[in-house]
């Protein structure tokens, strides 16, 4: 029997200062792809919140105090116990995400990395010095910077990468020595209380560390609303994120937000080498990924080359259970997310586009979907789609793509492939878009480079030292030396 399903195990508590709490009510959890029961979820609510925020309140002074090198070597400690453990964890993933297995375990490995990443960059974290003469007042002062924590810290996931994404906050947050509210989406709260059992056992101290499943609504809004939280990191939807930036006020706040990226075909490709990239930066993860490739701009020469070529790779895809090592695709995360992306597949039907593949549902899972001739007006083009649909429409040249691209209210990462440098320096300098990416789908990232949007997308940037940036405070310290 899948180990989630042990009754003894079942039920999951809250994690406050380093102690289980039980909660009035607990939520069903179910599996997306089987509609198993796969555990019941303690649902927090404001008084909850609140003692989680007082426990990491209370901790700031243990982790501020914590030199360097102990931060690191807990962060270490979780990389170690992370490989040891990764089939359980990469299980748990696909079990209340329905993210099948490959995916799962590429999860893990990347995990690994960005808490290696903050191990490393624990070390760094330092300030200059001044150089006070430059200034006919300054003369006879020294004086330096100094990158202090903010304190504490409230952290909001997702649930489509709900271990990495965690990492991307609790890395940073840890190894810069501030402590952490944790509220994970109700659909994966599993791997972040799998985490938070794996920093208790590689050392952290108790309320260093809080999680506090419960309603978004809930449990988000508390941790805005108390003065004791230094900063909101979010990554999650645009509506929500700009929900919260609206009630902040002057609370800091990083949100890592949605997308429709887009990726620009030049005409001198060689399009049989960019398809297995284009197959995964569309489909993996069943298109829920925030920078997964939704719009495709191709030189009108290559058009027809390149549909042919996308679509027989998509109609190798095998769809079923995410556990089996052989699926590509399964469930979206919920059925009302498949009802969404099927009524926006029979909007494009009412125009001029035309379906090439895929558009329907096999069983609970969502057939991918190429669309062609999409007019940048639809839902499919114009909103994230976040699901197994990409968009193919024929362009005259790069300017032209660029123009699409930019016709968008996200900017998160956009990708060209071209061999024609010219075009390639035309196109890094007039996207407008958190990251742009030569010879490659705008789905590319790797855990330490800077990452984050532009317009609706997001502010604030993560990869671990940008994140440690934005979760660290200057201090001005000047000596009088007359
Ligand atoms: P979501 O619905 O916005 O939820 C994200 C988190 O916000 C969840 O923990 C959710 O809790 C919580 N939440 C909901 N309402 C809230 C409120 N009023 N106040 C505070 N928190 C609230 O997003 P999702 O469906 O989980 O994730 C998909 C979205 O994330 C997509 O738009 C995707 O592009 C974006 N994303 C962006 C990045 C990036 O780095 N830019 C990475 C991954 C995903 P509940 O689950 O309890 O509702």
């Amino acid at each position: 029997m899948n180990k989630l399903l042990d009754k003894k195990t079942l039920r999951k508590f809250l994690i406050i200062n380093g102690e289980n709490v039980e909660t009035e009510s607990y939520s069903p959890l179910y599996s997306p792809y089987s509609g198993e029961l796969i555990a019941e979820i303690a649902m927090g609510d404001e008084a909850a919140t609140k003692k989680a925020i007082a426990a990491a309140f209370e901790a700031k002074k243990v982790i501020g105090n914590m030199p360097a090198y102990e931060r690191a070597e807990i962060l270490e400690n979780v990389v170690r116990i992370l490989k040891e453990r990764t089939d359980e964890i990469a299980e748990i993933i696909s079990t209340e995400a329905a993210k099948p297995i490959v995916f799962a375990k590429a999860e893990v490995a990347r995990t690994v990395e960005t808490y290696k990443f903050a191990a490393e960059e624990a070390k760094r974290i330092h300030g200059e010095t001044l150089p006070f003469d430059a200034a006919s007042g300054g003369v006879g002062r020294i004086g330096y910077t100094l990158r202090e924590p903010l304190g504490v810290i409230g952290a909001i996931t997702p649930f489509n990468f709900p271990l990495n994404l965690v990492a991307h906050k609790l890395g940073p947050a840890i190894a810069a020595g501030n402590t952490v509210v944790l509220k994970p989406a109700s659909q994966t709260p599993l791997s972040s209380l799998f985490i938070a059992e794996v920093f208790a056992e590689a050392g952290l101290p108790a309320g260093v560390l809080n999680v506090v499943t419960g309603p978004g609504g809930v449990v988000g809004e508390a941790l805005i609303e108390d003065e004791r939280v230094n900063m909101i990191t979010f990554t999650g939807s645009p509506s929500v994120g700009i929900g919260i930036r609206n009630k902040a006020g002057l609370k800091k706040t990083t949100l890592e937000l949605g997308s429709n990226s887009a990726l620009i075909i030049d005409k001198d490709v060689e399009i049989s080498e960019i398809i297995d990239r284009c197959t995964m930066g569309a489909f993996s993860n069943q298109g829920q990924v925030c920078i997964s490739l939704q719009r495709v701009y191709v030189h009108e020469d290559l058009y027809e080359e390149f549909t042919g070529k996308f679509v027989e790779a998509t109609k190798k895809l095998k769809l079923g259970d995410p556990l089996d090592p052989e699926t590509y695709i399964s469930s979206l995360i919920s059925k009302k997310e498949l009802e969404r992306t099927l009524s926006w597949i029979e909007e494009t039907k009412q125009s001029e586009a035309v379906v090439l593949t895929g558009g329907k549902a096999r069983d609970n899972i969502l057939e991918p979907t190429i669309i062609a001739n999409a007019d940048h007006c639809l839902k499919v083009s114009c909103q994230e789609v976040f699901a197994p649909i990409v968009i193919v429409n024929k362009v005259k040249s790069v300017e032209e793509a660029i123009d699409y691209v930019n016709d968008s209210r996200f900017g998160l990462q956009a990708g060209i492939y071209t061999n024609n440098v010219k075009n390639a320096l035309y196109a890094t300098k007039n996207l407008h878009v958190g990251g742009v990416i030569v010879n490659d789908i705008p789905t590319f990232r790797v855990d330490h480079m800077p990452y984050g949007g532009v317009k609706e997308s997001g502010t604030g940037r993560e990869g671990i030292k940008y994140a440690i940036e934005e979760m660290t405070e200057m201090k001005l310290v000047v000596w009088n030396q007359g």
